[in-house]
């Protein structure tokens, strides 16, 4: 992947949508590097929403890429879940692939000062390569981070443990999870929570993760749970992939090698692009549109946007309609004879340009 070089123009990238900004921030003394891109502001210019993901990238431009199509599954996410919000992302270039706490913290610091520049119209959390003590020291800084007073990834978790019912009866004509056999990829905060809810469930539970420390943490807590290396998981004979990890794993050299039946899992931007969507439908793998089914964190940070107290009941409400809005994708998908990601694609895009 190319640096970006001086005659560079983010509208001539592939993941470009006519976002409405893109922002670059730099900070020679703590090492942050990063970008925030907006992709759509909200119904009646309500603020856009996008977790920060705090990762290794070599470059500016897989960095600047990563940014703009996160933002514009957020747009899609916010639609589908029917929040009023629009999309977007931060990705913060960590300088080194492992960098001291200390370090991490002063580039925080510098971060949420950068999305108070904002005034509200940016409002964010933690993505991957993040923690609850990250935004902690963040909201010590600024007022526009959420997921304080909760855990999204719990219902994150959730909406996926909801919509892999819908699947199973889809594709088995049981909702029944025991003797069904799962492949998780990641084990990050999403992929644990996801793996406590199915391991009550199911003992048929493969994992994987590139971070030996959390793999070995898996171990401790779920002796039971397989271990694969992470090249494998994917090839994993499953009846249902979870990825939960980073972008891209659903593409034209993964696809052929999958043994499962359905694929749904909390990682954003599951398929590498639209060919992706049409190469699952074409196998007969059940695809689960990433951002339809993991809408439960943003559902449990606009929460906590709306309302002082912290209520599990009202977000349970509202993270329950997931398998609602999937069963629809479902119905349409076939109806039509389309892929669900073009279907679920279709349905947002109807929303969200009618504001
Ligand atoms: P995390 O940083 O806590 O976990 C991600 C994990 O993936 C890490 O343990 C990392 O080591 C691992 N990983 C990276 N590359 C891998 C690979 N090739 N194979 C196996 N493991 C790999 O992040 P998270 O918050 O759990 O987010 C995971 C995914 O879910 C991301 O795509 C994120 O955007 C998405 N997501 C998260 C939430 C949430 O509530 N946190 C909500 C919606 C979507």
């Amino acid at each position: 992947m190319e640096k970006i070089s001086k005659d560079f123009k983010f509208e001539e990238l592939p993941e470009f949508d006519n976002h409405k900004l893109i922002s670059y921030f730099y900070d020679q003394d703590s090492g942050l590097r990063g970008f925030i891109a907006v992709h759509r502001h909200g119904k009646n210019n309500s603020p856009s929403f996008g977790a920060t993901r705090f990762w290794y990238y070599r470059y500016d431009k897989q960095a600047a890429r990563d940014a703009l199509r996160l933002a514009r599954i957020m747009s899609y996410k916010s639609a589908m879940a029917g929040l009023k919000y629009g999309g977007a992302k931060a990705v913060i270039m960590s300088p080194k692939r492992r960098i001291s706490k200390n370090q991490k913290a002063k580039i925080l610091k510098i971060y949420a000062h950068r999305v108070n520049l904002f005034n509200g119209m940016f409002i964010t959390g933690t993505d991957v390569g993040m923690d609850h003590n990250d935004l902690k020291r963040m909201r010590g800084h600024s007022q526009f981070m959420v997921g304080v007073h909760s855990s999204p990834e719990q219902f994150t978790a959730l909406g996926i443990l909801l919509a892999i019912k819908l699947c199973l009866r889809e594709v088995f004509g049981s909702a029944r999870f025991s003797g069904r056999s799962f492949a998780i990829q990641g084990a990050g905060k999403v992929g644990v929570e996801l793996l406590k809810l199915l391991n009550p469930r199911t003992s048929l539970i493969t994992i994987a993760d590139i971070d030996v420390k959390k793999i070995k943490s898996v171990q401790k807590i779920f002796p039971n749970v397989q271990v694969v290396k992470p090249a494998e998981i994917h090839k994993v004979e499953a009846d249902i992939f979870a990825p939960c990890a980073l972008s891209n794993v659903l593409n034209q050299k993964t696809i052929p090698e999958l043994r499962c039946k359905i694929v749904a899992g909390g990682a954003n931007n599951q398929l590498a692009g639209a060919r992706a969507g049409e190469m699952l439908f074409a196998k007969n793998i059940l695809y689960a549109p990433d951002y339809v089914i993991n809408a439960g964190g943003l559902i449990t940070v606009a929460d906590e946007y709306e309302h002082r107290d912290f209520s599990a009941l009202r977000i349970t409400k509202q993270v329950k309609k997931i398998p609602k809005i999937l069963a629809k994708i479902f119905a349409e998908s076939k109806r039509q004879g389309k892929p669900t990601s073009v279907i679920a694609d279709e349905l947002a895009e109807k929303i969200f340009n009618g504001y």
